[in-house]
């Protein structure tokens, strides 16, 4: 549509809906009208804010350069800028970044995102990642209370190269989500799903081949508050867990139909399960180095979403992150692919 026709379409208007109009743009300005910058200085709080070499709270700022405000630590002695270690560092387009953020939110191909935001593919494939690497701080930080349901979900290991971006996937055997019932081996990557009734959701890639206590372990006792009760099916894993830490534990029997006794059942968690493996086809072929990427844009989706403004909402759970830079720069070698 040409301006003069979005001209021709307003002058049809009556008032009120040319008032409408009007609040609707205004609101579109708004969402984009934002300094990534502040909003990076904004998260730093100035002096004693976290040092993204060593973490100590022991900074303070150190002097402008180039209009970038910069920080010193008193532990490890070294400089930082705001964006230090973030999705951002050592980016040399911080205005196209903006501009590509509203179109990775609206789930566009690397090729669309690329020719909207005017970037190579190349860029538009390492921005995503920076970007989902940065989500991961959300997930971090998430706390599961009340009653949690958690389930292990087994992905097909992908090791699918990325170097041709563009090329359409293989379409092999049921994609890379399985149902765990078929057997685990070390082809498969294990995923534990937890979710609680306030809808706070986390998900963890955990190790290629079958989960243990010790895994379940690592992954949910920082993450449950006290008193939360445990939702789960009958895996041994689960029930040792939770007798091992103390925790009320209800197992639903789905081998023995049963779904439900009482408010205790895993029908969110399951529900999430089907709902991601769903999502995760459209990216066609998600190679398993890439997977967490994934998972941590799962688990944000419905934050931004909700948001009053999610584009910049996005942006700054981008900038919280000061480790997205050295994650996507490891990609290759998370645990779990081991
Ligand atoms: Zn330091």
């Amino acid at each position: 549509m040409e301006l003069k026709d979005i001209q021709q379409k307003i002058s049809t208007l009556s008032e009120a809906e040319r008032e409408r109009v009007y609040t609707q743009i205004l609101r579109i300005v708004s969402e984009y009208d934002y300094d990534f910058t502040e909003i990076e200085l904004g998260n730093k709080k100035g002096d004693g804010c976290s040092c993204p070499h060593c973490a100590s709270k022991k900074t303070r700022k150190n002097g402008v350069i180039k209009g970038v405000q910069r920080f010193i630590c008193n532990d490890c002695k070294k400089n930082f800028r705001p964006n230090t270690g973030s999705a951002t560092s050592k980016l040399k387009k911080k205005e196209l970044f903006k501009a590509y953020i509203p179109q990775l939110l609206a789930g566009h191909s690397i090729r669309k995102c690329a020719k909207e935001t005017g970037v190579c593919i190349q860029t538009a494939f390492d921005w995503r990642h920076k970007i989902l690497s940065a989500f991961n701080k959300q997930q971090s930080e998430t706390r599961l209370s009340g009653i949690c349901e958690s389930d292990d979900i087994y992905f097909t290991f992908s090791n699918k190269g990325e170097k041709n971006l563009t090329r359409t996937p293989r379409k092999r055997g049921k994609g890379i989500f399985e149902s765990k019932k078929r057997g685990i081996s070390t082809d498969k990557i294990a995923v534990i799903i937890s979710s609680d009734r306030k809808g706070n959701k986390h998900l963890q890639a955990i190790k290629r081949g079958r989960v243990t206590a010790y895994e379940i372990e690592s992954v949910l006792k920082d993450k449950l508050e006290p008193q939360t009760i445990l939702c789960t099916d009958a895996h041994r894993s689960y029930t040792a867990f939770a007798k091992q830490n103390k925790i009320e534990h209800h197992t639903i029997k789905a081998s023995a139909k049963e779904y439900k006794r009482g408010v205790y059942h895993v029908q969110h968690v399951n529900s999430i399960a089907s709902d991601l493996k769903l999502w995760i086809k459209d990216f066609k072929g998600v190679s398993s180095k890439y997977l967490q990427n994934y998972l941590n844009w799962y688990a944000v989706n419905d934050i931004i979403e909700k948001a009053a403004n999610p584009v910049r909402n996005a942006a700054v759970m981008i900038s919280l992150s000061s480790v997205a830079w050295e994650q996507f720069k490891n990609i290759g070698n998370l645990q779990y692919l081991l």
